[in-house]
């Protein structure tokens, strides 16, 4: 049987993508495949982002929000409030049932566990361990082979990964302000190419997830995030007592370069297209607004669906990630900084690429200004 479109890959980008091409009746007279190597019936990981309270989040299956988020480094300790935003969270396996859900009545969609081992686009086939697949339209691909993660490792580009290993905890004695997020704290060893911190999402004050992050071009080996976690909930959190409920250990690629070829056949989505943000790892959102500009352009028959990327914040993100991974200024001395010198609302929509150019100059004018000239001179020259 041929199908008009493969989805390859059953997480994010490719559940979200069959979920809005129903709802947008895109399948009223189609066929689709999605296939995953994985039965996605674990909680793998667990999404955060911060959003306005639009109706297509509120859609969501939301597991908690807040409106509080908490900043620190060695010389300043601020509590703020996020509005017009909201920080929110869902569990991946939460998304997954939801989306599956919502998928259920649709007879023309197609679900196999299988594993993806190449495509080809002038054949416009997927061949799986088990077997070969056809596609009329497009292939949809949100999974990776080692070999393109490799060729993105550009000299000319900045690769670095943001690298976290987190355990939610339930401790004995009141530990956590369920109001509040930390959103960064920096009061951790420095990573001298790069940037360290902690996290904590709460869930009550006696459930947290404690996550140390880094942002960097070399990972650590598990023991030593172990150790660094350990040293933080019990040091800087003052915790002793506590039971490990769940871990989070992973890594998500960081770059400004492209990951995938595009054919007119083969459409990359979600990590593969460049939905994380390169100076921040978020890709929720950024997911999201990708898969409903390829829903509009399905819909009016054009065939352009690379992301939609501002050119002033892809500049911004490249100086940004040259300014750390070159060590050219301490990610401590820049994210200290811009909290000290920004309200959160203002950076976070300075993140989320809604900032004009005179709020850009604001948020540019307070972080260290030397090793910023030399990282844009850098970049212009590239
Ligand atoms: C642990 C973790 C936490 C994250 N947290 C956040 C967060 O809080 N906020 C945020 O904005 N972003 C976060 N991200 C970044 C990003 O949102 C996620 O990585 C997101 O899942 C990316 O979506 P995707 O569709 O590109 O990839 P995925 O969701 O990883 O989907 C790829 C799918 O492809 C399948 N697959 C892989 N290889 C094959 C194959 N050969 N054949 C068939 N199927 C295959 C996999 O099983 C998977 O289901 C996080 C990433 C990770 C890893």
């Amino acid at each position: 049987m041929k199908y008009d479109y493969i989805i390859g890959g059953a997480g994010l980008s490719g559940l979200t993508l069959a979920w809005q091409m129903a709802k947008h009746n895109i399948l009223d007279d189609k066929q689709l495949l999605i296939i995953d190597a994985d039965k996605k019936e674990a909680n793998d990981r667990t999404w955060c982002f911060w959003a306005k309270p639009e109706m297509w989040i509120t859609e969501l299956p939301i597991k908690q929000s807040w409106n509080k988020a908490q900043v620190k480094g060695s010389d300043f300790d601020l509590v703020q409030d996020l509005a017009p935003y909201r920080y929110y969270k869902i569990e991946g396996i939460d998304y997954y049932n939801f989306i599956k859900n919502e998928l259920n009545n649709y007879s023309q969609i197609t679900f196999i566990q299988d594993h993806i081992i190449s495509e080809d686009a002038n054949e416009k086939s997927v061949t799986t361990s088990e077997s070969t697949y056809h596609f009329k339209d497009y292939f949809f691909k949100s999974y990776f082979y080692p070999d393109e993660l490799n060729s993105v490792q550009n000299p000319k580009q900045h690769f670095i990964w943001q690298h976290f290993y987190g355990w939610k905890i339930k401790t004995k004695e009141i530990a956590f302000d369920p109001k509040v997020i930390t959103y960064m704290d920096m009061n951790v060893a420095e990573e001298i190419k790069g940037l360290s911190f902690a996290y904590i999402l709460p869930d009550s004050q006696y459930e947290a997830m404690v996550e140390y992050t880094l942002f960097s071009a070399q990972l650590w080996s598990e023991e030593d995030y172990k150790n660094a976690l350990i040293d933080y909930i019990q040091n800087n959190l003052g915790i002793k007592e506590y039971e490990i409920e769940e871990i989070e250990f992973n890594k998500i690629p960081m770059t400004n370069a492209s990951f995938s070829q595009r054919s007119k056949s083969i459409v990359p989505i979600g990590t593969l297209a460049g939905t994380v943000k390169p100076s921040t790892g978020y890709s929720f959102v950024r997911n999201y607004q990708h898969i409903q500009q390829i829903i509009k352009n399905i819909k009016s028959n054009k065939d352009d669906f690379a992301i939609n990327s501002s050119v002033k914040f892809k500049f911004y993100d490249e100086v940004l990630i040259n300014v750390l991974h070159t060590s050219k200024s301490s990610g401590h001395q820049v994210f200290g900084n811009l909290y000290k010198k920004n309200k959160l609302p203002q950076l976070l929509k300075f993140l989320n690429e809604e900032t004009n150019l005179l709020e850009d100059l604001r948020i540019m004018n307070t972080v260290p200004k030397w090793p910023f000239i030399k990282a844009v001179a850098e970049e212009l020259v590239k």
